[in-house]
C-alpha cells in the first residue's frame, strides 16, 4: 500500500531500526524491492534520484512506481531522491509521489533552510513527507571536494542541525558523518560519536537519514542504526551486483546468442537478493 514516508519513518523510530529506500530506475529494479520487501514483510521507500533521469524520465517511470506500491501488501513511500530544482520536485508533487528529498545541500545554510522551509510550507499541506540535507556528502566515493579540504570538513554539525529541523519543520534529514555515495576503494568507517550528537541536539523534530551506505561494512551500518538512523539509501552495491550476474551468464554462454529478456530475470533475481540482504541489515538493529 502507497503511504507517506512520515507513516514508515514514525514506525521506525519506534521500533528503531531503519527503512530501506532503493532506487528503482528501471522495471527489474522496481520488481526486485518490491519483492524483496514482500518477501521480508518490510516496508520500504521506493526512490527516483533526479540523477537517474537520464535512465528513464520520471514521467514514465512515477506511473510504475505508484501502482506496484498501491499494490503491495507491504507499506511503502514513493520517494523523490536528491530532487535539486523547483521545476523537478513540483513536477515530482504533480505525478504523485508521497515524500520528497529537496536537496539544496550545495547553497549556505540560510539558503538551504530558506528554499526548505518554503516547500516544507508548500507540501506538508498535501501530506508530504519531505527530506532535506544538511552538511555536504561528496558527489562520489574518492571525490576529494574543494582543494585542501578534507572529508571531514564536510560532515553535519550537531547543532547546525538541530537549528535547521527547527527553522524548516522538515521531517527528515539526510547528515553527513563518514558515508559517500559509490562505492570506493577502502571501507568507509563511521563517525558514530557525531551521529550520537546530531540525534541527541535534534531529537524528536527530524528522523536522521543516511546516504552512500553501499561501501559501508555491515558492522558500520548496524552501529548506525543503533545511533538512531532511521532511512538508509542503498542502491550501487545492488546495482553492480547485478551486473556481475549478468556478465557471469554471458560469460557462461562462451559465445552463444544470449537473450537480453533472460538477462533481464537474472540481474533481477540478484537485485532481489542484494536488497533482502540489505533490509535484513538495516532491520538487524531492531528491537522489537
Ligand atoms: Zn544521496
Amino acid at each position: 500500500m502507497l503511504v507517506a514516508l512520515g507513516e514508515l519513518l514514525k514506525d521506525a523510530e519506534k521500533n528503531r531500526y531503519a527503512v530501506g529506500s532503493f532506487n528503482t530506475p528501471n522495471l527489474e529494479t522496481l520488481r526486485a524491492v518490491v519483492m524483496a520487501a514482500e518477501e521480508t514483510n518490510t516496508p520500504v521507500t521506493l526512490n527516483h534520484a533526479m540523477a537517474h533521469n537520464h535512465v528513464i524520465p520520471v514521467e514514465e517511470i512515477a506511473p510504475l512506481m505508484l501502482k506496484y506500491a498501491k499494490e503491495s501488501k507491504v507499506p511503502m513511500s514513493v520517494h523523490i531522491d536528491h530532487g535539486k530544482t523547483p521545476e523537478f520536485v513540483h513536477k515530482a508533487i504533480r505525478l504523485g509521489f508521497t515524500s520528497i528529498m529537496y536537496d539544496c545541500s550545495e547553497l549556505s545554510f540560510e539558503e538551504n533552510a530558506k528554499r526548505v522551509k518554503e516547500f516544507v510550507d508548500l507540501v506538508h499541506p498535501l501530506g508530504i513527507t519531505v527530506e532535506a540535507e544538511l552538511g555536504n556528502m561528496l558527489l562520489s566515493a574518492g571525490d576529494g571536494g574543494a582543494p585542501g579540504k578534507k572529508k571531514e570538513d564536510y560532515y553535519t554539525d550537531p547543532d547546525a542541525a538541530a537549528r535547521f529541523c527547527e527553522l524548516t519543520g522538515v521531517d527528515c534529514l539526510a547528515i553527513t558523518f563518514g558515508t559517500e555515495h559509490g562505492i570506493g576503494d577502502k571501507p568507509q568507517i563511521l563517525d558514530i560519536e557525531r551521529l550520537k550528537a546530531i540525534k541527541e541536539k535534534v531529537g524528536d523534530r527530524a528522523a536522521l537519514v543516511m546516504h552512500g551506505g553501499s561501501g559501508t561494512p555491515a558492522e558500520e551500518i548496524k552501529k548506525a542504526v543503533i545511533g538512531g538512523i532511521r532511512k538508509i539509501n542503498y542502491f550501487s552495491a545492488i546495482d553492480v551486483a547485478a551486473t556481475a550476474a549478468v556478465v557471469k551468464e554471458i560469460e557462461a554462454g562462451a559465445g552463444k546468442p544470449v537473450h537480453y529478456c533472460e538477462l533481464a530475470l537474472i540481474a533481477t533475481e540478484m537485485l532481489k537478493k542484494k536488497c533482502v540482504e540489505a533490509i535484513n541489515m538495516f532491520n538487524s538493529a531492531r528491537t522489537s
